[in-house]
């Protein structure tokens, strides 16, 4: 039977590149698998059900939190974003390591709920360059922009609850640090008490 896949909680300032990293590793190794999130916001423009989200209503999100359908929700900006139970455990159960792109407070209740998940935590090398992909990528206004720039003021505060921070200056860099990351998740002795205990056992009748 494969090894049983870990939980990976990705989150960081909005334009650091948590999304094309994450695209990145997926191109790359193929042992990963992303989670899709419900949530009640709009989708934007290119943005398909299913895909990047799955779009639901109000009350249809407020019965998948009655019916315990997500491992964790959180709320944002008056819009509600949660992870569905069944992929994530199924994807895990086959072997694979599954990836949730969530904010701190869904990040903080994963740990709680898992202590094994890996939390990282993405940043670029500097304020201004985080400003420059922003203004980059080109889908927010100037407004937009400032106001995400207050908002990771504030996200700064909480990057002491994560494991590790990857710091995406060169993006091939950092998908070989975050998949290094993961392996070493793989191998902590707190996440090997079944093997350990097998290898006590078969020693012990050496
Ligand atoms: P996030 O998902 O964290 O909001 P994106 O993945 O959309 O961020 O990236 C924000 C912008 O920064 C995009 O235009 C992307 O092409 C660019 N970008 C991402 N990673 C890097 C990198 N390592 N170096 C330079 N630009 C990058
Ligand atoms: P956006 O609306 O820009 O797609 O996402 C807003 C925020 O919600 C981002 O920080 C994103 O990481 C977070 N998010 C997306 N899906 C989930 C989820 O399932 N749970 C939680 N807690 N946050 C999520």
């Amino acid at each position: 039977m494969s090894e049983q896949g870990i939980l990976i909680v990705v989150s960081g300032f909005s334009g650091a590149g948590k999304g094309t990293l994450i695209k990145a590793m997926l191109e790359k190794y193929h042992n990963y698998a992303l989670s899709i999130s419900a949530t009640t916001r709009m989708p934007r423009e290119g943005e398909k059900d299913g895909r990047e989200y799955f779009f639901v209503s109000r009350e249809k999100f407020e019965q998948m939190i009655e019916e315990e359908q997500l491992i964790e929700h959180a709320r944002y900006v008056n819009n509600y974003y949660g992870t569905p139970r069944q992929y994530v455990f199924q994807q895990m159960a086959d072997g694979r390591d599954v990836i949730l792109e969530i904010e701190i407070q869904g990040a903080l209740k994963i740990k709680e709920r898992f202590p094994e998940a890996l939390l990282l935590f993405v940043t670029p090398p500097s304020a201004d360059e985080l400003k420059r992909r922003l203004v980059g990528r080109g889908t927010e206004t100037m407004e937009v922009i400032r106001q995400r720039l207050h908002r990771a003021a504030e996200e700064a505060e909480g990057i002491t609850s994560y494991d590790y921070i990857l710091i995406n200056d060169k993006l091939e860099d950092c998908v070989e640090a975050m998949h290094q990351l993961i392996q070493a998740q793989h191998r902590r002795v707190s996440g090997n008490l079944d093997f350990i205990e097998q290898m006590k056992s078969e020693l012990s009748a050496v």
